[in-house]
């Protein structure tokens, strides 16, 4: 056991200070020394309930029993469980309606998958045979037209972006008629604009069928459910899903690492909105001087009139997709070579890409001993790979990884060079919370630490505000033309690039900015005063 907990706990993992009553007893447990599941999340009808937490904490279990494809066994792995005894430790709670649905087999799932890269392996056909054989509820014209598919209808779906497959993958699942929907992330790939397109559409389902949500960009969980699950525990060894909370307030705990009804702290470290994060900027020397570029390709154009970068500085980067942040990221590390500028090749540039390739079947640690040598240092122990749990997978072909797993060990890879600026291309894709927290930090040290300059692209807006001190604004006209407009300073960045958005958002009493409600009293009076990203 733990020796924290006062009952007595199988676990020796977090700092329980007292069990919840729900430790007692496991939903499920996949064998002797497998994965325990403890709680479930209770879909509501009308509502969006949220699922917040780690990755390997559970959430995926909880979805298979709630649509009856897993039957919850108690923790008695050994025998089978009859539903009767199910039914029987749920009595007289939320759950016992909903499961004795799920008894007798009639509930319909409707899921969109965390991974979405298998559907090109799986189907051949356009993205109008996809969604033709989803199109259950007669509303696939309304979810192609709100997703911005129209144009695309008849691309092939082993062409697709990551951004276009998402926006597909949500369209298919969403068309479906089911009894509940159970979406595993939406936004990996999507600029904010479509993120909140997205988060629209689900809301207005919900209020004719629950939905249940998993969602790692908090601002969007925020706007998106009604109430939150958390999931604590030791990813792959056991997991806990709350009671629901209020979304505020349990992404408020979230960050907090301390769950106040559950008295449960989960993680050492508070996570913060400062307002003075920004400041240290004006004190910075120029490092990196980025020259005027162009880059034309058939149908878009970028010009990029140029401005430096600071020592020490991470300059964020943000913009809806299409804009040609990406193009800007390949001209800077010389992928592409640009038509007109061209950089200074005495600068040393790391470069991680949006799309990682996993060609190669040399382990993580092979791989990232090939991109440092200090690897055997305490520092790479403790800057790099512990931050980054990347301690469990050295010796995993890189060509076996998850998403997840490969976005850290692209992320280690590009910091472990030596280099005057680091470019990282949509470092948040695939992370969980916890995971975009330690990068967040990871990254700021490293500049800091190194006095050296880091760009980091990301359509995040709680990462893009903590991890930046100041920002580039893509603008222009998506797959057409693109321009960057900046260094800003935070608060002139955001307040134009959300001026481009018509989104405004307010900062709660801890100081986390939440979308406002379109039309609402702050956002006209945001808006009239030009304070699209409110810093009071
Ligand atoms: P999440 O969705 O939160 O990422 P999952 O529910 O997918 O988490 O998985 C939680 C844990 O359960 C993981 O460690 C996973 O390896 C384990 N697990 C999932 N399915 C099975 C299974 N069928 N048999 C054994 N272990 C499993
Ligand atoms: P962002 O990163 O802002 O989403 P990108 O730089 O990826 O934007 O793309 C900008 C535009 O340039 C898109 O319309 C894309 O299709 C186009 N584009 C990108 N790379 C190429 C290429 N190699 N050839 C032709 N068009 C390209
Ligand atoms: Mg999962």
């Amino acid at each position: 056991g733990c020796g924290i907990c006062i009952k007595k706990c199988p676990f020796d993992a977090i700092d329980i200070v007292s069990l919840p009553e729900e430790l007692e007893h496991p939903t499920h447990r996949y064998g002797k020394n497998g994965f325990a599941l403890y709680g479930l999340p209770i879909p509501v009808q009308g509502k969006v309930t949220g699922i917040l937490g780690a990755n390997g904490i559970g959430k995926s279990t909880a979805v298979k029993i709630l649509s009856g494809q897993l039957r919850p066994n108690l923790g008695s792995f050994d025998s089978e469980v009859a539903w009767e005894e199910i039914l029987k430790r749920y009595t007289g709670t939320e759950l016992f309606d909903y499961l004795q649905t799920v008894s007798k087999k009639t509930k319909k799932i409707a899921v969109k998958p965390q991974y979405i890269d298998f559907i090109p392996k799986v189907f051949t056909g356009t993205i109008r045979d996809l969604l033709k054989t989803t199109d259950e509820r007669g509303k696939l014209p309304e979810l192609v037209s709100a997703l911005r598919l129209d144009a695309i209808l008849e691309h092939e779906i082993n062409t697709l972006s990551g951004g276009e497959l998402q926006r597909v993958a949500i369209a298919a699942c969403l068309a479906r008629n089911a009894d509940l929907y159970f979406l595993d992330e939406i936004t990996p790939f999507l600029d904010i604009y479509q993120r909140i397109s997205a988060a629209k559409l689900i809301r207005e389902l919900a209020a004719e069928k629950p939905v249940v949500i998993v969602e790692h960009d908090l601002a969007i969980l925020d706007m998106l459910a009604d109430t939150v699950h958390v999931g604590y525990g030791k990813p792959a060894v056991f997991g806990v899903i709350t009671r629901p909370k209020g979304v505020r307030v349990g992404i408020n705990q979230y960050l907090e690492g301390y769950l106040a009804e559950e008295n449960v702290r989960f993680r050492d470290s508070q996570v913060v909105f400062e307002k003075r994060a920004h400041e240290k900027g004006s004190k910075r020397e120029d490092l990196v001087e980025v020259p005027a570029l162009s880059k034309k390709y058939d149908t878009f154009h970028l010009t990029v009139s140029g401005g430096t970068i600071r020592a020490g500085e991470v300059l964020g980067v943000i913009g809806a997709n299409g804009m040609g942040k990406s193009t800007f990221a390949k001209l800077l590390a010389s992928v592409e070579k640009p038509d007109t500028g061209s950089m200074d090749s005495k600068i040393r540039i790391s470069y991680k890409p949006q799309y990682i390739k996993a060609d190669t079947t040399v382990s993580v640690e092979m791989y990232l001993r090939s991109c440092t040598t200090k690897f055997d240092s305490s520092y790479y122990q403790h800057e790099i790979l512990e931050p980054l749990s990347l301690q469990s997978i050295l010796q995993s072909p890189v060509d076996t990884l998850s998403g997840g797993e490969l976005q850290r060990v692209a992320i280690a890879a590009c910091l472990s060079r030596d280099a005057d600026l680091y470019i990282l291309d949509e470092p948040s894709a695939h992370l969980d919370v916890e995971q975009r927290v330690k990068v967040t930090r990871l990254i700021k040290r490293h500049a800091e630490g190194k006095a050296v300059a880091i760009l980091v692209i990301d359509h995040d807006i709680y990462l893009i505000d903590m991890i930046s001190e100041r920002i580039l604004v893509f603008e222009g006209e998506p797959g057409i033309a693109g321009t960057a407009a900046g260094p800003f300073e935070m608060r002139d960045g955001m307040n134009r690039f959300l001026k481009a958005l018509d989104v405004t958002f307010r900062r709660d009493q801890t100081g986390r900015p939440r979308i406002n409600k379109p039309d609402s009293f702050l956002d006209r009076d945001q808006k009239s005063r030009g304070e699209y990203y409110y810093y009071a």
